[in-house]
């Protein structure tokens, strides 16, 4: 399998005039090694946080270059394995966060994971192992890696998952696919402003789609398709996620507005990623048995 390691490339901007550290057809199948948010500086409890240089954060890996991939198309990613290392790390700050106003000093907490467990003190939480940062070259200028748009980024969404499939809309040729920053597991909203930050090997497949277009990154699992957007504020992020995905259904399927609206209403989900990076995300999620019910295909391939 074809493997691209931290030492192949790291950007900490998604921006369509990086170079690409490999080319790749599309349908490979490949092997992403990725550095934890922190490019791995923070591995002791002796670490002072406050310390460590902040110019190195959020590291994503790549970008690589999707042969056939060109403005207007869907670069399909299916995230086939997540393998993450033996500890995570946390973090708060002041300022950092929804709680940085009333924390003092820069924190951090090392996180031992063992026999699928991530042990906080005396307490074992279960594994939740997701993808924090995952895109495409945007349309415009550059984006930090820790910030998300319609290319993706930073979406901080624990859906991204082993099994989950991502649709970007391809603004450059060759995509210029990148991810970094693994989670051992995050809460929606990740209000401290940090999961539990991890390095690792994520294993994806990315394809090439023809057939359709996007404006924002949609996210497929075994039960549910959600619309991610991401915007100033998270009204506007939910209310935005939560249009478009009715909007598409209503195109996909003609029928009414209305009829779609409601329905939505019924059984359709909108929910919080992240309300704590530079734009908010959100997400709308509609369960595929409603999907089926509509005879609706949401992404032609
Ligand atoms: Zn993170």
């Amino acid at each position: 399998m074809k493997t691209v390691t931290t030492e192949s490339g790291i950007i900490y901007e998604f921006n369509k005039t990086n170079p690409y550290v490999i080319k790749v057809p599309s349908g490979t199948t490949m092997k992403i090694e990725t550095y934890d948010c922190f490019q791995n500086q923070i591995q002791t409890p002796e670490t002072e946080v406050g310390r460590i240089d902040w110019d190195k954060i959020n590291p994503a890996t790549g970008p690589i270059f999707v042969e056939d991939a060109m403005p207007g198309d869907i670069l399909k990613v299916t995230i086939e394995k997540i393998e993450i290392g033996k500890q995570g790390v946390m973090v708060v700050g002041p300022n950092l966060g929804v709680m940085g106003h009333k924390i003092e000093r820069m924190e951090s907490k090392i996180l031992p994971i063992k026999d699928d467990k991530i042990h906080f003190n005396d307490i074992e939480l279960p594994l939740n192992k997701m993808i924090g940062v995952i895109g495409v070259a945007p349309e415009e200028n550059g984006v930090n890696c820790g910030t998300p748009g319609a290319h993706g980024g930073s979406m901080d969404n624990k859906m991204i998952t082993e099994g989950a499939i991502l649709y970007f809309p391809v603004f450059a040729e060759g995509a210029l696919f990148a991810l970094g920053d693994l989670h051992a597991a995050m809460g929606d909203g990740e209000v401290s402003v940090s999961g539990v930050e991890v390095a690792g090997e994520v294993t994806v497949k990315l394809d090439v789609l023809k057939g359709d277009r996007l404006s924002h990154p949609m996210l497929e699992n075994e039960v549910v398709f959600t619309q991610i957007v991401s915007a100033e504020t998270l009204d506007e992020a939910a209310k935005l996620a939560t249009s478009e995905m009715i909007e598409r259904i209503v195109e996909k399927t003609g029928l009414p507005l209305s009829e779609i609206t409601m329905l939505m209403s019924a059984a359709g989900h909108s929910e919080i990623c992240q309300i704590v990076d530079p734009l908010m995300t959100a997400r709308f999620v509609v369960p595929k048995w409603l999907l089926k019910e509509l005879e609706c295909t949401l992404i032609n391939e």
